[in-house]
């Protein structure tokens, strides 16, 4: 590892979904923001065909492959997201001769903060950097997006990698999924006297019914049945529901549909500066999830209701759903009291005991040095 060569660091931020769940690939609305952790990718070419990876991540053996023989499929673990990017620049024509990879982080992994894009995204801006590819910062994240998809083997949307390739410190990113166009609205917790509390749950359900696929697949074929290319394209919201027959399915769109309204009230809540207006637009979003997305479980549910119950501002559930993080926006002086209750109730219930991070609105991705 001491030999790898580094021609420069770049660093990708995690990040937080302030509103706006299972919109992303339903061409609908997100309002992601950057968190200050980030993972840097010490990046050096090579010129003989050869990839080396380290990470300082516990676990994370270094190892050397063949850029040739890259194809997907072939690796499994965390070697698979950096040379995923390599994979996906080269299947796309661009002749990545070998790099030197290593990896350091302070993005929590697996908490539903997005270390994978995070990962991803700083080094195929390295890369892009480096070898000169001049990708802009939508092309880098489908880039990213294409690694979770066709090498990892994971069919997210683009909400992590357009957030964090492209968020701006003290803002949340205000993404049209449907033709990836974004504004950055002001996003001032601290200077509103609140705190956007993210709660690691520890929990992890995600293979009891892989909730994920199914509620994509669901979306899809609502659209189809109603005749549209995606559930954007709904116009008359009540008419659709209408349209589907009563039970998940109805549901499901449901959620879909009263969740990009509510990015947009938050939307304009933040864009005259009202950030405690957003507490029950967040709240309303974690109940849509609960009960008509059906993809929380009961330690997400014990966060948000005890974060609530403790004078939270609003609360709920961010990312895939079945575990992962919750958020809670809270004043600043109710941030200790909250995370204790939490803590408190977790362990009345035998749960795991939660993690918790603040998430202040950082910048995007960027080189470092
Ligand atoms: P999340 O993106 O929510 O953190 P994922 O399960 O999507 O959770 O991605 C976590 C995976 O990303 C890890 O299991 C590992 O393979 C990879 N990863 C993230 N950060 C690092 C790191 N610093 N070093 C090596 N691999 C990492
Ligand atoms: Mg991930």
């Amino acid at each position: 590892m001491s030999d790898f060569a580094v021609e420069g660091v770049w660093a990708a931020p995690g990040r937080v979904n302030v509103i706006g769940e299972h919109t992303d690939y339903n061409n609908g609305f997100v309002l992601p923001t950057a968190i200050p952790q980030t993972v840097r990718a010490a990046v050096g070419r090579r010129t003989d065909g050869l990839l080396r990876l380290a990470s300082t991540h516990a676990g994370a053996e270094p190892v050397e492959f063949a850029v040739a023989d890259l194809a997907p499929g072939v690796l499994s673990g965390w070697t698979a997201y950096p040379a995923g990017v390599v994979w996906a620049l080269r299947a796309a024509g661009h002749d990545i001769g070998g790099a030197d990879i290593r990896i350091d982080s302070d993005v929590p992994v697996g908490a539903g903060l997005s270390s994978s894009a995070a990962l991803s995204c700083a080094v195929a801006l390295a890369l892009d950097d480096l070898y000169e590819l001049g990708f802009d910062r939508v092309e880098l994240a489908r880039v990213a997006q294409r690694v979770e998809n066709d090498f990892v083997g994971i069919p997210v949307g683009l909400l992590d990698q357009m957030a964090s390739l492209g968020c701006r410190a003290g803002h949340a990113y205000f993404l049209d999924c449907r033709d990836l166009t974004g504004t950055h609205v002001p996003f001032d917790c601290a200077g509103s006297g609140l705190r956007l509390l993210v709660i690691d749950t520890r929990a992890a359900h995600a293979l009891v019914d892989g909730g994920y696929a199914t509620r994509r697949a669901s979306c899809e074929e609502a659209a189809r049945l109603l005749g549209v290319a995606s559930l954007r394209e709904i116009t008359d919201p009540d008419a659709a529901l209408a349209a589907l027959p009563a039970g998940p399915l109805r549901m499901r769109v449901r959620h879909v549909l009263t969740e990009n309204e509510r990015v947009l009230r938050v939307v304009d809540a933040l864009r005259v500066g009202d950030v405690r207006a957003i507490g029950p637009e967040l709240t309303a979003s974690h109940a849509s999830m609960r009960d008509d997305y059906t993809i929380s479980c009961p330690e997400l549910d014990t966060a948000v209701d005890t974060a609530l119950a403790t004078g939270a501002l609003g609360a709920r559930l961010v990312g895939g759903g079945f575990g992962g993080s919750a958020i809670a926006l809270v004043e600043a002086d109710d941030s200790a009291p909250v995370a204790e209750a939490v803590e408190k109730a977790f362990a009345v219930r035998g749960f795991t005991a939660p993690r918790f991070f603040e998430a202040i609105p950082s910048a995007g991705a960027r080189r470092l040095s």
